[in-house]
């Protein structure tokens, strides 16, 4: 948020001439003026942002330079649908989803702070190829009989592939400035397990997909962002139409790159095109939500337009517990009995009732839980 932003770089405005609280804050965070090209309101932004949506009538505008004003038409938005109490209804069905969570999750989270985020992208529509060319590692016997053997030889190999993209580019500079936001990012873990001090953290984690922020999209309302109550925090963004779509470019050469190493042994060439058919800004409407259950504290994005949990962490509950516990305990236990079935190490028998009967043991104490554990 703008209060947490720091700049050490501060201006001095004149005494006297505005509040003291005002004048702190302009001063401090380098606020900066232009009127909307469109409407003509003034449009206040900190210094660094680049793409300024007016909040009387939406229209957005990019600053590209010096002297470089543009209009962004290709402008779009999902729809916010859920307000922050649907939003509260949509995590709450979330909770009851999967074994790992607590049975008593949604009926005992106590849902606390809900802060709407609407946060600019840009989407890169784009097709990459790429032809590249390598070498493969081959071994071939030769002979017959004594005279048998075998020798490797490189065998040139190439080929060509391509790839359509929707690429999402966030159109601010930091990804850690909202809490979850890096954790969108195709292929970063996105659910959060907490295992406390349990020493199986295996399983219950989930990695982002590949969305297609344009699918579904509509132009972008000013009206409708207002509606759902989320105006307040419709956040501008930093990075240009230019520098996103270099952006993409880079990285979908680097993963063609990784993609076409390993269809051979080396490779001595990779040429990778990537053809940029259209870049479109697209807000995105999140709920940021923080829940406590079980005294711990916990946090959670929820996409506004559907409902869908995109981001979050939880608490680990004793069934999840019980059963890593008892998998690896029994496993153990198999292997000790399979040794003492063979007769050579009848001492087997004792180490595989000790750890069978841990994990019957352990499923017992977290069931009944006649110590108070
Ligand atoms: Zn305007």
């Amino acid at each position: 948020m703008r209060e947490e932003q720091q700049d050490l770089n501060t201006d001095q405005t004149g005494p006297g001439e505005q509040a003291p609280a005002e004048r702190e804050r302009k001063s401090a965070f380098h606020e900066k003026e232009i009127s909307c090209s469109n409407c003509g309101a003034p449009l206040s932004y900190l210094e660094g942002e680049a793409i300024i949506t007016c909040s009387y009538c939406g229209t957005t505008t990019m600053l590209a330079g010096l002297d470089n004003i543009i209009t962004v038409d290709s402008h779009y938005m999902l729809t916010p649908e859920l307000n922050s109490g649907a939003a509260g209804t949509a995590l709450r069905k979330w909770m009851q989803k999967g074994f790992h969570k607590p049975k008593d999750l949604p009926a005992a989270a106590s849902i606390g702070d809900t802060k709407p985020l609407v946060l600019p992208y840009w989407i890169v529509t784009s097709r990459a190829t790429t032809n590249w060319h390598g070498q493969d590692k081959k071994t071939r016997t030769t002979g017959t009989g004594d005279n048998r053997k075998t020798e490797t030889y490189w065998e040139p190999v190439s080929g060509r592939f391509d790839e359509e993209f929707t690429w999402p580019v966030y159109a601010r500079e930091k990804t850690t400035e909202f809490w979850g936001i890096d954790m969108l990012e195709p292929g970063k873990t996105s659910i959060h397990p907490d295992w406390g001090r349990f020493f199986l953290k295996l399983g219950g984690s989930a990695t982002a997909p590949n969305r297609n922020l344009l699918e579904g999209t509509v132009g972008f309302s000013i009206e409708k962002i207002r509606d759902s109550g989320m105006e307040k925090n419709l956040v501008n963004g930093q990075i240009t139409q230019e520098r996103a779509e270099a952006n993409a470019r880079s990285r979908i050469v680097n993963r063609h790159a990784k993609q076409a190493e390993s269809r051979a042994t080396t490779i001595t060439d990779c040429d990778t095109a990537v053809e940029v058919e259209k870049v479109d800004l697209v807000y995105l409407p999140l709920w940021l939500m923080e829940y406590s259950y079980g005294g711990k504290q916990f946090k959670a994005l929820v996409n506004a337009s559907g409902g869908e949990v995109m981001a979050a962490e939880y608490p680990v509950g004793k069934l999840a517990r019980i059963v890593n516990f008892d998998i690896l305990f029994l496993i153990i236990a198999a292997i000790f009995a399979f040794m003492a079935s063979g007769g050579q190490t009848p001492w087997a028998w004792a180490a595989a009732a000790v750890f069978g009967g841990s994990a019957v043991l352990y499923t017992v104490l977290r069931t009944i839980n006649p110590l108070r554990l």
